[in-house]
């Protein structure tokens, strides 16, 4: 029989299943062209052609039984590692060389290489609402616990006053001895917010003090997989470089539109606390989580791309449509600074799963904020054609209509 533990998955499941299915199905009925949806982070620009070069090259011209072999460390190829750390000691001025980095498959599966690694059970992850909501999930896995910092909704929580910076009052409130993590995601999905240097000051400032009271770590986990689609020139901080205790858990499934290759890394620094231990102990993590090391080809690939440029500007003109044409038709939206995707107030002050239902009926396909722990908003994923944005507006024009009563 199936774990009684896995039911409530597979009953949450059913929702997702039946977002597909209702976008399979509204395509058939109207054409593919006619639905808006908004629902997924999946990229549509296409990878660089860069990457197919790579991959044609090195099938090409190295050794089938290191292309497709195991690596001899389940961190991945050393001369990969070597070079990822080459690459971010040129952009941010850090000091790593090939220890300090871990390919994963992805930052999916670098978050569960980084709790498994810090977490023991009955311990607390805290991250601020609202956030990816596998981050609970992964905790689980873990034998931990995920606490959600309550959306700072009117930005009164941070002293920038900046809606969905986080809320760092509430969380210093919420540390306790048993908080070993907090995760932070920017540029963020859902919001497209760009934590600032100042937020990430404070935070360390904030999580110094906290690691003396309670004579514990208290670890960032840093989930990156957006951190080059930054818009207007805003900077994304590195965080290694304002706290020592943190992971950076990075991958290539969004910058370099390749989800389905399943491909990042981990950072940890020398700085952070029992460093060797902490690589020892991810190194086998990687392992007996299953994913025995990153996919050979693909670390080999992005190490050949690793300079390669994400595809900004189109993410930008997308951005710039939906929010001109949202915000004209009287939607509140936060303009985003980063990632590719559009947080809207839900019209009216309405219930936003009522509001995604009734967006449906008009073949837009949105996630409701309830699914990011933040009720009251939703998300458009944007990383969408420019011509399903353009012809998405009427429709978005009809909705607000029917909102006001006006239809
Ligand atoms: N973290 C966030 C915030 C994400 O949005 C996603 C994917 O959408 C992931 C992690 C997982 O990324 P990956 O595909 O690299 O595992």
């Amino acid at each position: 029989m199936t774990a009684k533990s896995m039911m409530p998955y597979v009953q949450g499941n059913s929702a997702i299943r039946a977002m597909f299915e209702e976008g399979a199905r509204l395509a058939a009925i109207y054409g593919k062209e006619n639905v808006y949806d908004f629902s997924l982070g999946n990229p549509n620009v296409a990878a660089p052609p860069e990457v197919n070069k790579a991959i044609m090259d090195i099938v090409e011209q190295e050794d089938s039984l290191r292309i497709h072999g195991y690596n001899q460390s389940n961190s991945g190829y050393e001369d990969v590692r070597q070079t990822v750390a080459e690459h971010l000691n040129k952009l941010h001025g850090t000091a790593f060389n090939s220890h300090n980095i871990i390919m994963t498959v992805g930052a999916a599966s670098g978050l569960n290489v980084a709790m498994k690694t810090m977490l023991d059970p009955g311990e607390e992850v805290l991250a601020f609402a609202p956030y990816f909501v596998e981050y609970g999930n992964y905790a689980k896995n873990h034998g931990a616990t995920l606490k959600a910092v309550p959306a700072n909704v009117d930005g009164s929580g941070s002293d920038s006053g900046i809606p969905f910076q986080p809320d760092l009052h509430t969380m210093s409130e919420m540390i306790g001895p048993k908080t070993r993590a907090i995760i932070i995601n920017s540029p963020n999905n859902p919001t497209g917010v760009i934590y600032s240097q100042e937020t990430i000051r404070k935070l360390a400032e904030i999580l110094e003090e906290k690691q003396t009271e309670f004579g514990t770590e208290i670890y960032i986990i840093s989930d990156e997989p957006y951190r080059e689609l930054a818009y207007d020139g805003v900077q994304v901080p590195y965080v290694t470089k304002y706290y020592n205790n943190t992971v950076v858990a990075y991958s290539w499934s969004k910058s370099l539109s390749l989800p389905g290759e399943r491909i990042g890394y981990l950072v940890l620094p020398s700085e952070m606390a029992d460093f060797e231990n902490a690589v020892q102990a991810a190194n086998i993590a990687n392992r007996v989580l299953g994913y025995v090391n990153a996919p050979t080809l693909m670390q080999l690939v992005v190490a050949r791309c690793v300079d390669c440029p994400a595809n900004v500007e189109a993410y930008n003109k997308n951005r710039k449509a939906l929010y001109e044409g949202l915000t004209d038709m009287g939607y509140e939206c936060i303009y985003p600074q980063g990632a590719f995707y559009m947080w809207m107030k839900v019209p009216g002050g309405g219930e936003d799963k009522a509001f995604c239902a009734k967006a449906k009926e008009h073949n837009i396909l949105l996630v409701p904020g309830s699914s990011f722990a933040c009720p009251g908003y939703v998300r458009i994923a944007y990383c969408v054609a420019y011509e399903t944005i353009v012809n998405s507006m009427p429709s978005f024009r009809q909705l607000m209509k029917e909102v006001k009563g006006e239809k």
